[in-house]
């Protein structure tokens, strides 16, 4: 039965899609069954696998609204036992056609329901709001792993994310784990990245996962090659990057069940 994972933040542009892409990738390589979701309306998870937003037709929005069924929306990727639920155009105007519907925050889980037992991890990649989209991802999820762009602000808006899983948690969620903090695009020589890694660990302990991602020029290409970097540069810093952390999210695994986000924090 696979765990559910959300990749979130609400900040855009701090490494959710490159770490949904490339962490699904690396653990497909390492011979799991994954499924990318891709819940974000930009669709970037659904082209870095190499689909153009364009060619999607049925995609979340329509699982969402109830209006087909898994099987029409799964596709598979050139990566074996890796596939995705694309994000189609029409999931910009998800957050409002959802607001109507009965059981509205429950949507993703309950599509997710019928899949789960096919693949070992989901990973969903959310879009960078805390709107209905994201709170579905949390309620559809057993833990919510969130990236964290070493830089100035990296912190600010974190206190709000973490206010949101609480609210899941009391009310619509009460299992959603803490998957873990993972930090990104950082740069060993810059004291600013550093310290934005201490403040993290020192803050979260062993919320904080001992890889981290550094800023790698061929992470950011991969994308327009609609490839994962383990794909598209197997050798490079952001290739073994990415292999590291899904070796440490499956040593994680298999110890000890994963702590609350209520002990964590
Ligand atoms: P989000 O999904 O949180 O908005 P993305 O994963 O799309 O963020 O990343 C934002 C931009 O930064 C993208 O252009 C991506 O290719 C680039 N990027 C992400 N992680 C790295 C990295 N470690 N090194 C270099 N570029 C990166
Ligand atoms: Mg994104």
């Amino acid at each position: 039965m696979a765990r559910v994972v959300a990749i979130s933040n609400q900040k855009g542009g701090v490494g959710k899609t490159t770490t949904t892409i490339n962490l699904a990738a690396a653990l497909a390589a390492r011979g799991q069954r994954v499924l990318v979701v891709d819940l974000d309306p930009q669709g970037n998870a659904t082209s870095g696998l190499g689909y153009p937003r364009t060619e999607i037709g049925r995609g979340t929005y329509d699982l969402l609204l109830d209006l087909c069924d898994v099987e029409s929306v799964l596709l598979p990727t050139e990566h074996d036992g890796l596939h995705v639920l694309p994000a189609n155009r029409d999931l910009v105007g998800a957050e409002l056609d959802l607001v109507d519907v009965d059981q509205r925050e429950r949507r993703l889980r309950k599509v997710l329901g019928t899949v789960r037992e096919h693949y070992d991890h989901i990973l969903v990649d959310c879009p960078p709001s805390l709107g209905l989209l994201t709170i579905n991802a949390l309620v559809a999820s057993d833990g919510v792993l969130m990236p964290l762009q070493a830089e100035y602000y990296a912190m600010e808006g974190l206190g709000e994310l973490l206010r949101t899983i609480a609210a899941v948690r009391k009310s619509l969620n009460p299992d959603l784990q803490r998957e873990g903090i993972v930090v990104t695009m950082t740069d060993a020589r810059n004291n600013l990245c550093r310290e934005v890694e201490r403040q993290a660990r020192t803050l979260f302990g062993d919320g904080v996962f001992q890889t981290v991602i550094p800023r790698n020029v061929r992470l950011g290409e991969a994308p327009s090659h609609g490839k994962p970097i383990v794909q598209y540069d197997p050798r490079s810093m952001g290739a073994k990057a990415y292999f590291s952390l899904a070796d440490e999210l499956l040593a994680r695994r298999s110890g000890p069940t994963a702590r609350s986000w209520k002990e964590a924090v």
